[in-house]
Protein backbone atom coordinates (compact mmCIF):
# COMPACT_ATOMS: atom_id res chain seq x y z
CA UNK A 1 0.00 0.00 0.00
CA UNK A 2 1.18 3.32 -0.70
CA UNK A 3 1.74 6.07 2.33
CA UNK A 4 -0.01 9.53 1.61
CA UNK A 5 1.60 12.47 1.83
CA UNK A 6 0.95 14.07 5.26
CA UNK A 7 1.65 18.02 5.90
CA UNK A 8 0.20 21.23 8.02
CA UNK A 9 0.85 23.47 10.86
CA UNK A 10 2.06 22.61 14.62
CA UNK A 11 1.46 25.05 17.34
CA UNK A 12 3.61 24.59 19.80
CA UNK A 13 2.68 25.90 23.32
CA UNK A 14 3.34 25.49 26.99
CA UNK A 15 4.57 28.09 29.88
CA UNK A 16 7.50 30.27 29.06
CA UNK A 17 10.68 28.31 30.20
CA UNK A 18 9.38 24.47 29.24
CA UNK A 19 11.82 23.95 26.32
CA UNK A 20 9.07 24.78 22.94
CA UNK A 21 11.95 26.31 21.02
CA UNK A 22 14.54 23.66 22.01
CA UNK A 23 12.20 21.07 20.76
CA UNK A 24 11.82 23.02 17.28
CA UNK A 25 15.12 23.42 16.79
CA UNK A 26 16.35 19.76 17.15
CA UNK A 27 13.03 18.79 15.11
CA UNK A 28 14.39 20.77 11.95
CA UNK A 29 17.75 20.15 12.50
CA UNK A 30 18.63 23.97 12.61
CA UNK A 31 18.74 26.77 14.68
CA UNK A 32 16.20 28.97 14.08
CA UNK A 33 14.47 29.94 17.25
CA UNK A 34 16.61 31.95 20.11
CA UNK A 35 16.74 30.17 23.48
CA UNK A 36 17.72 30.87 27.04
CA UNK A 37 16.96 30.29 30.27
CA UNK A 38 14.70 33.18 30.48
CA UNK A 39 11.05 33.52 30.63
CA UNK A 40 9.86 35.23 27.00
CA UNK A 41 12.83 34.59 25.27
CA UNK A 42 10.61 33.49 21.98
CA UNK A 43 8.79 37.31 21.03
CA UNK A 44 6.92 36.69 18.11
CA UNK A 45 5.30 34.15 15.52
CA UNK A 46 8.36 31.97 14.26
CA UNK A 47 7.53 29.73 11.34
CA UNK A 48 10.12 25.92 11.49
CA UNK A 49 9.65 24.13 8.85
CA UNK A 50 10.30 19.93 9.18
CA UNK A 51 10.49 18.09 5.54
CA UNK A 52 9.96 14.10 5.64
CA UNK A 53 9.79 11.33 2.95
CA UNK A 54 6.66 11.37 4.37
CA UNK A 55 5.39 14.57 5.94
CA UNK A 56 5.90 18.14 6.26
CA UNK A 57 5.25 19.84 9.23
CA UNK A 58 5.42 23.86 9.90
CA UNK A 59 6.08 24.28 13.37
CA UNK A 60 4.73 27.34 15.16
CA UNK A 61 6.73 28.62 18.14
CA UNK A 62 4.74 31.10 20.00
CA UNK A 63 5.96 32.78 22.95
CA UNK A 64 4.93 31.56 26.17
CA UNK A 65 1.23 32.17 27.06
CA UNK A 66 1.61 34.24 30.55
CA UNK A 67 -0.05 37.48 32.01
CA UNK A 68 0.67 40.21 29.94
CA UNK A 69 2.08 43.37 31.95
CA UNK A 70 2.69 45.83 28.57
CA UNK A 71 1.80 46.12 25.05
CA UNK A 72 4.54 43.26 24.36
CA UNK A 73 2.94 41.53 26.69
CA UNK A 74 -0.57 40.94 25.62
CA UNK A 75 0.50 40.87 21.72
CA UNK A 76 2.55 37.92 22.67
CA UNK A 77 -0.45 35.93 24.30
CA UNK A 78 -2.76 37.03 21.26
CA UNK A 79 -0.13 35.23 19.04
CA UNK A 80 0.20 32.13 20.95
CA UNK A 81 -3.72 31.98 20.93
CA UNK A 82 -3.81 32.87 17.43
CA UNK A 83 -1.76 30.49 16.28
CA UNK A 84 -3.31 27.52 18.40
CA UNK A 85 -6.75 27.75 17.03
CA UNK A 86 -5.60 27.95 13.27
CA UNK A 87 -3.87 25.07 13.38
CA UNK A 88 -3.82 21.41 12.48
CA UNK A 89 -2.32 19.82 15.74
CA UNK A 90 -0.94 21.34 19.18
CA UNK A 91 2.28 20.12 20.87
CA UNK A 92 1.45 20.98 24.44
CA UNK A 93 4.82 21.43 26.11
CA UNK A 94 5.25 20.98 30.48
CA UNK A 95 8.22 19.87 32.57
CA UNK A 96 8.67 16.39 33.66
CA UNK A 97 7.99 16.62 37.69
CA UNK A 98 5.66 19.85 37.80
CA UNK A 99 2.12 19.98 39.29
CA UNK A 100 -0.48 22.01 36.57
CA UNK A 101 1.11 25.63 37.06
CA UNK A 102 0.80 28.79 36.42
CA UNK A 103 -2.01 29.84 33.05
CA UNK A 104 -1.54 25.87 32.16
CA UNK A 105 -5.23 24.67 33.47
CA UNK A 106 -6.40 27.73 31.17
CA UNK A 107 -4.07 26.68 28.24
CA UNK A 108 -5.94 23.33 28.59
CA UNK A 109 -9.32 24.80 28.79
CA UNK A 110 -8.26 26.94 25.24
CA UNK A 111 -7.09 24.30 23.51
CA UNK A 112 -10.00 21.89 24.50
CA UNK A 113 -12.48 24.87 23.13
CA UNK A 114 -10.65 24.98 20.47
CA UNK A 115 -11.14 21.61 18.79
CA UNK A 116 -7.69 20.72 17.94
CA UNK A 117 -5.87 17.73 18.77
CA UNK A 118 -3.48 17.73 20.78
CA UNK A 119 0.05 15.98 21.84
CA UNK A 120 1.49 16.17 25.60
CA UNK A 121 5.37 17.04 25.43
CA UNK A 122 6.91 15.45 28.72
CA UNK A 123 10.04 17.23 28.26
CA UNK A 124 13.46 17.69 30.18
CA UNK A 125 12.59 14.04 31.37
CA UNK A 126 17.31 13.68 31.33
CA UNK A 127 16.40 16.05 34.88
CA UNK A 128 14.13 13.74 35.88
CA UNK A 129 15.95 10.49 37.29
CA UNK A 130 12.67 8.17 38.45
CA UNK A 131 10.63 7.65 35.86
CA UNK A 132 7.78 6.37 37.65
CA UNK A 133 6.94 9.73 39.61
CA UNK A 134 5.78 10.85 35.93
CA UNK A 135 2.91 8.54 36.16
CA UNK A 136 0.75 10.98 38.61
CA UNK A 137 1.73 13.80 36.39
CA UNK A 138 0.59 12.04 33.33
CA UNK A 139 -2.97 11.46 35.01
CA UNK A 140 -3.66 14.68 36.45
CA UNK A 141 -3.09 16.55 32.76
CA UNK A 142 -5.13 13.99 30.94
CA UNK A 143 -7.74 14.70 33.39
CA UNK A 144 -7.81 17.82 32.55
CA UNK A 145 -7.42 17.12 28.59
CA UNK A 146 -8.40 14.21 25.99
CA UNK A 147 -4.48 14.30 24.83
CA UNK A 148 -3.96 11.82 21.32
CA UNK A 149 -0.36 10.88 22.88
CA UNK A 150 1.90 11.35 25.74
CA UNK A 151 5.42 11.40 25.09
CA UNK A 152 8.16 12.17 27.26
CA UNK A 153 10.68 13.74 25.77
CA UNK A 154 14.40 15.41 26.07
CA UNK A 155 13.90 18.21 23.62
CA UNK A 156 17.91 18.25 23.36
CA UNK A 157 18.17 14.96 21.80
CA UNK A 158 16.90 14.17 17.93
CA UNK A 159 16.08 10.99 18.96
CA UNK A 160 14.01 11.92 21.65
CA UNK A 161 11.93 14.33 19.60
CA UNK A 162 11.58 12.05 16.53
CA UNK A 163 9.39 10.27 18.62
CA UNK A 164 6.84 13.50 19.39
CA UNK A 165 7.09 13.74 15.43
CA UNK A 166 5.73 10.30 14.46
CA UNK A 167 2.76 11.18 17.42
CA UNK A 168 2.24 14.23 15.38
CA UNK A 169 2.49 12.86 11.80
CA UNK A 170 -0.23 11.46 12.91
CA UNK A 171 -2.42 13.82 13.28
CA UNK A 172 -1.84 15.99 9.85
CA UNK A 173 -4.50 15.83 7.03
CA UNK A 174 -3.06 14.45 3.89
CA UNK A 175 -1.49 17.19 1.59
CA UNK A 176 1.26 17.96 -0.82
CA UNK A 177 4.44 20.07 0.65
CA UNK A 178 3.16 23.75 1.86
CA UNK A 179 6.85 24.99 1.32
CA UNK A 180 9.69 23.95 -0.90
CA UNK A 181 11.54 21.29 0.75
CA UNK A 182 14.84 22.83 1.65
CA UNK A 183 13.21 26.00 3.55
CA UNK A 184 13.86 25.71 7.21
CA UNK A 185 12.05 28.96 8.36
CA UNK A 186 10.06 32.01 7.20
CA UNK A 187 12.75 34.10 8.37
CA UNK A 188 15.36 35.98 6.34
CA UNK A 189 19.15 34.98 7.42
CA UNK A 190 19.04 39.16 8.57
CA UNK A 191 16.23 38.70 10.73
CA UNK A 192 17.63 35.57 11.91
CA UNK A 193 20.82 37.92 13.02
CA UNK A 194 19.04 40.34 14.71
CA UNK A 195 17.60 37.23 17.25
CA UNK A 196 20.80 35.94 17.63
CA UNK A 197 22.00 39.45 19.23
CA UNK A 198 19.28 39.56 21.31
CA UNK A 199 19.37 35.83 22.21
CA UNK A 200 23.15 36.78 23.43
CA UNK A 201 21.94 39.38 25.49
CA UNK A 202 19.36 37.84 27.12
CA UNK A 203 22.33 34.86 27.90
CA UNK A 204 24.80 37.41 29.35
CA UNK A 205 22.86 40.16 30.85
CA UNK A 206 20.70 39.95 34.19
CA UNK A 207 16.76 39.85 32.94
CA UNK A 208 15.46 43.47 33.29
CA UNK A 209 17.72 44.50 30.61
CA UNK A 210 17.31 42.30 27.86
CA UNK A 211 13.63 42.81 28.40
CA UNK A 212 13.42 45.65 27.25
CA UNK A 213 16.12 45.62 24.23
CA UNK A 214 15.15 45.51 20.98
CA UNK A 215 17.22 45.11 17.45
CA UNK A 216 16.92 47.17 14.44
CA UNK A 217 19.34 45.69 11.80
CA UNK A 218 20.91 48.77 10.00
CA UNK A 219 22.67 46.64 7.46
CA UNK A 220 23.32 43.30 5.89
CA UNK A 221 25.28 42.27 3.54
CA UNK A 222 26.32 39.06 1.72
CA UNK A 223 29.13 39.30 -0.34
CA UNK A 224 31.59 36.79 -1.75
CA UNK A 225 33.50 35.91 1.42
CA UNK A 226 32.13 38.10 4.14
CA UNK A 227 28.52 38.45 5.83
CA UNK A 228 28.62 42.16 7.35
CA UNK A 229 26.07 43.29 9.85
CA UNK A 230 25.74 46.26 11.76
CA UNK A 231 23.11 46.40 14.32
CA UNK A 232 21.53 49.19 16.65
CA UNK A 233 20.86 47.64 20.21
CA UNK A 234 17.89 49.59 21.78
CA UNK A 235 17.34 49.71 25.26
CA UNK A 236 15.16 51.72 27.87
CA UNK A 237 18.06 53.50 30.20
CA UNK A 238 21.21 55.24 30.03
CA UNK A 239 22.17 52.69 33.06
CA UNK A 240 21.16 50.33 30.79
CA UNK A 241 23.50 51.42 28.13
CA UNK A 242 26.23 51.88 30.02
CA UNK A 243 25.84 47.81 31.51
CA UNK A 244 25.58 46.74 27.51
CA UNK A 245 28.58 48.56 26.41
CA UNK A 246 30.46 46.99 29.69
CA UNK A 247 33.53 48.57 31.07
CA UNK A 248 36.09 49.61 28.21
CA UNK A 249 33.37 47.95 26.18
CA UNK A 250 34.24 44.46 27.03
CA UNK A 251 30.39 43.78 26.88
CA UNK A 252 29.19 44.59 23.74
CA UNK A 253 32.56 42.94 22.72
CA UNK A 254 31.17 39.79 24.17
CA UNK A 255 27.97 39.98 22.73
CA UNK A 256 28.99 40.97 19.25
CA UNK A 257 31.99 37.98 19.25
CA UNK A 258 29.69 35.11 20.33
CA UNK A 259 26.47 36.24 17.36
CA UNK A 260 29.15 36.71 15.01
CA UNK A 261 29.99 32.57 15.84
CA UNK A 262 26.98 31.53 15.69
CA UNK A 263 25.79 34.41 12.37
CA UNK A 264 29.42 32.21 10.83
CA UNK A 265 27.63 28.77 11.76
CA UNK A 266 24.33 29.92 9.94
CA UNK A 267 25.86 31.52 6.78
CA UNK A 268 29.12 29.61 6.46
CA UNK A 269 31.43 32.52 5.62
CA UNK A 270 33.20 34.78 8.03
CA UNK A 271 31.49 37.14 9.51
CA UNK A 272 31.78 40.70 11.27
CA UNK A 273 29.77 42.40 13.16
CA UNK A 274 29.54 45.85 14.72
CA UNK A 275 27.01 47.03 17.39
CA UNK A 276 25.61 50.18 18.25
CA UNK A 277 23.73 50.71 21.96
CA UNK A 278 20.85 53.41 21.72
CA UNK A 279 18.81 54.96 24.29
CA UNK A 280 14.79 54.71 23.30
CA UNK A 281 12.29 55.31 26.46
CA UNK A 282 9.60 52.90 27.44
CA UNK A 283 8.94 51.42 23.57
CA UNK A 284 7.34 48.43 24.75
CA UNK A 285 4.22 50.69 25.67
CA UNK A 286 4.39 52.59 22.54
CA UNK A 287 2.63 51.52 19.57
CA UNK A 288 4.64 52.75 17.23
CA UNK A 289 7.82 51.91 18.50
CA UNK A 290 6.86 48.56 18.53
CA UNK A 291 5.86 48.65 14.78
CA UNK A 292 8.87 50.09 14.17
CA UNK A 293 11.12 47.06 15.67
CA UNK A 294 8.68 44.58 13.96
CA UNK A 295 6.47 43.81 16.20
CA UNK A 296 2.89 43.87 14.17
CA UNK A 297 -0.70 43.15 15.05
CA UNK A 298 -1.72 39.88 13.42
CA UNK A 299 -5.11 40.28 11.40
CA UNK A 300 -7.81 36.91 11.72
P1 LIG B 1 10.84 28.06 25.71
O1 LIG B 1 10.73 29.33 26.48
O2 LIG B 1 9.71 27.13 26.06
O3 LIG B 1 11.01 28.25 24.24
O4 LIG B 1 12.16 27.33 26.27
P2 LIG B 1 13.62 27.26 25.64
O5 LIG B 1 13.65 26.31 24.49
O6 LIG B 1 14.13 28.64 25.41
O7 LIG B 1 14.40 26.53 26.84
C1 LIG B 1 14.42 27.06 28.15
C2 LIG B 1 15.60 26.47 28.90
O8 LIG B 1 15.42 25.06 29.13
C3 LIG B 1 16.93 26.62 28.16
O9 LIG B 1 17.94 26.91 29.09
C4 LIG B 1 17.11 25.23 27.54
O10 LIG B 1 18.47 24.92 27.30
C5 LIG B 1 16.51 24.33 28.62
N1 LIG B 1 16.02 23.03 28.07
C6 LIG B 1 15.22 22.86 27.00
N2 LIG B 1 14.97 21.54 26.79
C7 LIG B 1 15.64 20.85 27.74
C8 LIG B 1 15.79 19.43 28.06
O11 LIG B 1 15.23 18.53 27.42
N3 LIG B 1 16.56 19.13 29.14
C9 LIG B 1 17.17 20.09 29.89
N4 LIG B 1 17.91 19.69 30.92
N5 LIG B 1 17.06 21.41 29.61
C10 LIG B 1 16.32 21.79 28.56
MG1 LIG C 1 10.90 30.04 23.10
Amino acid sequence: MENKYVSGFVAVIGRPNVGKSTLINHAVGQKIAIISDKPQTTRGKILAIRTDENAQIIFVDTPGIHKPKNKLGELMVKTAENSASQADAILFVVEAGDTIRGNELKIMDYIRESGVPCVLAINKIDKFADKEKLLPQIEAFSKELNFEAVVPVCARSTESVDKVIRELEKLLPEGPQLYPEDMVTDMTEREIAAEIIREKILRMLDKEIPHGTAIEIMQYTEEENLVRVIANIYCEKSTHKGILIGRNGEMLKKIGQSARLDIEKMTGKKTYVELWVKVKDDWRNNNFLMKEFGFTEEKD
